[in-house]
């Protein structure tokens, strides 16, 4: 997309990207207009306006692989699902609830004798706190030791060189979805959030900056077609999820780009930031962005 520049003599001029950072003397008046310059991105992977990513089928993890509009290589993403260590985490859980369960009947048992402690009201509390014990202390066992879903961004496959990473805030969140951006290099340089309620209507994601302030949203692309989907399904893939990606964190805001699913280009979702040929969004978190909207769907 060009660069609108308006003049202050009134006349609105749309630039090619190519001039950016450019002075123009204006037609009409002469005045020297100078045309923004197209901000620097902390990596070359991520100077570039559009991405294409296609998730890797038939991979125990999630995998994500990050191309340019060339079909060309950028970036290998990895999420760990941990299959082994959820099991036993399941496996634990359940261990601790009939653990638990089995000392609060043989006190029961031990305080009333055998066969009176269902009947007797002391043995019915025993019993009775006992399970709400058991299936407090068996969720909490689950959480504590699942781990977390860290995603990692990779130069390649080799997992050498880590360029980026999206760290899953806490192993509960029920309601609020938080993960924070870092750059191996800089630090954290966002935060994103999603709150599930509003997957009910229209899905969300907000991103911001390190200080907390925001930077841009993610919207299901449609309300009514949000709505199709809750109630039809992904229809055979006709309705896919496509967001748009605004400014700030209103729906209004100016818009930024999008995350099209629908395969059109090389069989790759495409996350297009065009709308902000300044390059004013930081691209890494906007392929960050672009990946947990895919990931963090379905799970
Ligand atoms: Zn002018």
């Amino acid at each position: 997309m060009p660069i609108d520049v308006r003049c202050d003599c009134g006349r609105a001029f749309a630039f090619k990207n190519e001039l950016a950072g450019r002075s123009v003397a204006c037609p009409d008046c002469g005045t020297t207009l100078s045309i923004p310059a197209i901000s620097a991105q902390a990596d070359a992977a991520f100077d570039r306006d559009r991405f294409l990513l296609r998730q890797k089928r038939l991979s125990i993890n999630e995998i994500y692989d990050v191309r340019d509009d060339r079909d060309a290589s950028l970036l290998y993403v990895r999420r760990p699902t941990y299959p082994f260590r959820r099991i036993l985490a399941i496996l634990a859980g359940l261990l601790v609830i009939f653990g638990l369960l089995g000392a609060s009947l043989a006190l029961a048992f031990a305080v009333h004798g055998e066969g009176k402690a269902a009947g007797s009201p002391l043995g019915g509390i025993i019993t009775g706190v006992g399970m709400l014990l058991a299936m407090v202390a068996g969720f909490v066992t689950i959480i504590a030791l699942s781990p977390k879903r860290h995603v990692s961004f990779y130069r390649d496959p080799s997992r050498q060189e880590c360029v980026l990473e999206v760290l899953q805030d806490s192993k509960f969140m029920p309601i609020r979805r938080n993960f924070t951006v870092v750059d191996p290099k800089a630090g954290p340089i966002g935060r994103m959030s999603k709150n599930i309620l509003f997957d009910l209507f229209r899905k969300r994601w907000r991103v911001n900056d390190a200080e907390g302030e925001p930077v841009c949203t993610a919207f299901e692309d449609s309300i009514i077609l949000a709505l199709l989907r809750r109630f039809l399904g992904p229809l055979f893939g006709l309705l896919r999820t496509n967001y748009v990606i605004v400014r700030g964190a209103d729906a209004d805001g100016d818009r930024l780009g999008e995350f099209n699913r629908k395969l059109t280009l090389f069989d790759r979702y495409v996350l297009d930031l065009s709308a902000d040929p300044l390059r004013s969004l930081d691209r890494r978190l906007a392929v960050a962005l672009g990946v947990m909207l895919d990931t963090g769907e379905k799970r």
